[in-house]
């Protein structure tokens, strides 16, 4: 199976040069085509590559720049969703992509406490009421908890498993699910939890019901994405910050 994919990017460039100077850095990792324009300062690149990897890429060449968009790589039938998070304290977008074998899930989220935190989909968008109306995991097969890797039988198909922050609160994470379908979770909730899930794999009584994850310490609602091409947005619709600032 393959995890090609387009990813649209907003980069800041402004003369011939730097298209040059982009050209060669993407010249140095596995993309299959790129397009540069510097009017829209748009790059568009095909690659199965994680788009945080092209995008760390880029920016280690000096270039300001952020992920815009991202598709699947062929047909017109594009399903994408998009989850903002935030709270006081925790800022974070994760993306969905349906590709025709899996679905790729990229987030970026900061100001969590440094260490792995649960992350899964639950049953419901109500995001009122600290989390806490946002239902189950997402379990349409009526399975146990369990882990991203068990099969549909062995996991809720909500359990996303964890995210690891680093030292200063911040997670990057890409992951390809191959049970996940952006159709089915459009209009549910994405929840993050205050420890570790452990996969269905502990000795709490919980282990098997949630992970033992502990309490939601923030979640958002899974809303179509304005798929490849569509977000014209200069603006990032969260907070005001500029899709620089966003990345
Ligand atoms: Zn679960």
């Amino acid at each position: 199976m393959t995890l090609e994919k387009n990813v649209e990017f907003a980069v800041n460039i402004k003369c011939q040069k730097q298209v040059d100077a982009l050209k060669k850095t993407l010249s140095e990792i596995k993309i299959e085509d790129a397009s540069i324009s510097k009017e829209n300062k748009s790059l568009v690149v095909k690659s199965s590559l994680p788009s945080s990897q092209i995008l760390a890429k880029i920016k280690g060449a000096g270039f300001e720049a952020a992920i815009k968009g991202v598709g699947p790589a062929t047909g017109e039938n594009i399903s994408a969703a998009v989850c903002v998070l935030n709270n006081e304290r925790i800022k974070g977008i994760i993306r969905f992509v349906q590709t025709s074998s899996e679905c790729i899930i990229e987030g970026t989220i900061e100001g969590l406490s440094p260490g792995k935190h649960g992350i899964n989909i639950h049953e419901h968008g109500d995001i009122s009421n600290s989390c806490q109306n946002t239902g189950q995991h997402y379990n349409p097969f009526n399975a146990p908890h369990g882990g991203p890797m068990d099969p549909p039988n062995e996991r809720h198909v909500g359990d996303l498993g964890n995210v690891e922050a680093d030292n200063h609160g911040r997670a990057v994470f890409v992951v390809e699910d191959g049970i996940i379908s952006v159709e089915d979770i459009i209009g549910r909730a994405v929840v993050i939890h205050a420890q570790e899930d452990d996969l269905g794999q502990g000795n709490n009584h919980l282990s098997k019901k949630t992970g033992n994850a502990g309490e939601a310490i923030v979640c958002g609602i899974i809303a179509r994405s304005s798929g490849l091409f569509q977000n014209k947005k200069q603006i990032c619709a969260c907070d005001g910050t500029t899709l620089w600032e966003e990345s």
